[in-house]
């Protein structure tokens, strides 16, 4: 079993001088950032003294995720992979969404390898504040030709900003790609380590600093001992890909391979295994005559299944944004912090071109909540202000219930808003599902309470009714 990491054994190994340079007031409160991984030893700089060498270096492992952060790429669409700490979301958080790349493959032709790159990297779904993105493209050679497929790698970087995997078992062609394909100073991982070509690989690897993949499908052991020939190599920034088959009992093999890697690193401390996971779930593309919608659709839910059992790193093949879209968002849910509620911040929100008689709205600030009124306001073409409460992240009947929602923090919200310069009336449209707090904010604020709605999308024709 790992040692559990609590908040003594961190401090354990601080100065313990609570000297403040890092900006808290001591070195236990240091310790806390250090566990939720809102600090970094670097933070700390008497750490950094000579004398503190060997106690840095014990803190540095002590705190290290049990699935080591991978990077790939570089600059600033860098993919950091792993890092988890925990098997499930609800014991701690997790750390580093699951990337997704999307294939290209070197036969197709070079305009339409252009036009794929583009759409790949201008996906984007915004949805509760966030903006959703693919993270990396996936170059196979399935010419098996050096030089085309080193050229495709060229026309792929200079067509993208996005980190690359080099998919081929052949370590020439992933050679000549590193070296004629202008991509080797920008890690990209090299895909993959077989129990045929490990030697080669890892010369390649070591020689070009780049993070490998290791290919062994449905054979744990294999992986282990394919990892540890690495590790002796001195190459630690290994992903780990045990086969993604999506039939029959192949398929229920690869999720409980998933599951067994995973365990092993994190409940166990098993170092060999504490890497991060890929899945490929472009292989539904295999069978042939299938149509594209079907294989889309399957792809879609195979990548949604392994990104549910640990899958760090994904490589897809369709670019469909209906096909993206469930797994984009299922990423979105499991990788937010259940720990604190989705939230946007408080404060004043001018949309479109209110004047003096605009109406002004209260709403508060769960992300949810915020976003759907925002967006029922502005599709509806109302200029308006809108006051964004700080409920805590919570939306409006459990914050009025809760008591986050409460006449004083309205009254302080229209103090620190500046609102009632805004506007020559006295009128606040609050939402329906916070009635009952209406007399309390009058007599609090001196405006006129007036109840909304319960459903933003009804604001429309309440207007038409209630503002002259
Ligand atoms: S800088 Fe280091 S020694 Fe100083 S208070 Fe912070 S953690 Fe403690």
């Amino acid at each position: 079993m790992p040692e559990k990491v609590t908040l003594l054994s961190v401090y354990r190994y601080l100065p313990q001088t609570n000297c403040g340079e890092c900006g808290e007031p001591n070195c236990m409160a240091f310790a806390s950032k250090l566990l939720d991984r809102r600090a970094t030893p670097d933070n700390c700089p008497p750490l950094k003294k000579p004398k503190y060498k060997e106690q840095l270096a014990k803190l540095i492992e002590l705190i290290a995720p049990p699935i080591k952060e991978v990077k790939l790429g570089v600059g600033e669409n860098l993919v950091k992979i792993g890092g988890k700490e925990v098997m499930y979301r609800h014991e701690l958080t997790y750390h580093n969404p699951t990337a997704i790349a999307i294939d290209v493959s070197d036969t197709m032709d070079d305009d339409k390898i252009v036009e794929r790159c583009k759409k790949i990297e201008s996906i984007s779904i915004v949805r509760i504040g966030d903006t959703l993105k693919v993270n990396m493209i996936a170059v196979r050679c399935a010419s098996k030709d050096p030089d085309r497929f080193s050229y495709v790698v060229s026309l792929v970087a200079r067509s993208c900003n996005l980190p690359l995997i080099l998919c081929s078992f052949d370590p020439k062609i992933l050679r000549a790609a590193l070296e004629k394909g202008q991509v080797a100073n920008k890690r990209p991982l090299l895909y993959a380590v077989t129990e045929e070509n490990w030697r080669e690989f890892s010369e390649l690897a070591k020689q070009y600093d780049c993070p490998v993949a290791v290919f062994a499908p449905n054979n744990l052991s294999l992986i282990k001992s394919l990892i540890k020939t690495l590790q002796a190599i001195g190459i630690h920034d290994i992903v780990i890909d045990a086969g993604s088959y999506t039939e029959g009992n192949l398929l229920r093999d690869s999720v409980n391979n998933f599951i067994m890697i995973r365990r092993a690193a994190i409940k166990r401390g098993d170092k060999d295994l504490g890497y991060p996971i890929m899945a490929v779930p472009a292989v539904v593309w295999m069978v042939e005559n299938q149509e594209p919608v079907i294989a889309s659709y399957r792809e879609a839910c195979m990548a949604s299944l392994f990104m549910n059992r640990f899958a760090d790193l994904l490589i897809m093949h369709t670019s469909e944004i209906w096909a993206l879209l469930p797994v984009l968002t299922l990423r979105q849910n499991i990788y937010t912090d259940p720990r604190k509620p989705v939230s946007v911040e408080s404060g004043l929100r001018v949309i479109g071109k209110p004047d003096e008689k605009s109406p002004v709205f209260l709403t508060t600030n769960f992300a949810l909540t915020y976003f759907t009124v925002a967006n029922d306001l502005e599709s509806a073409g109302i200029n308006c202000y809108l006051l964004v409460l700080d409920a805590e992240g919570l939306a409006v009947e459990v914050s009025v219930a809760g008591g986050q929602f409460n006449p004083s923090k309205v009254k302080d919200l229209f103090t620190s808003s500046g609102i009632e310069k805004m506007v020559k009336h006295k009128k606040l449209i609050i939402p329906g599902l916070a009635a009952r707090l209406k007399g309390e904010i009058e007599d609090l604020t001196g405006w006129e309470v007036i109840v909304g709605p319960r459903d933003s999308s009804q604001i429309k024709s309440f207007l038409t009714k209630y503002w002259a």
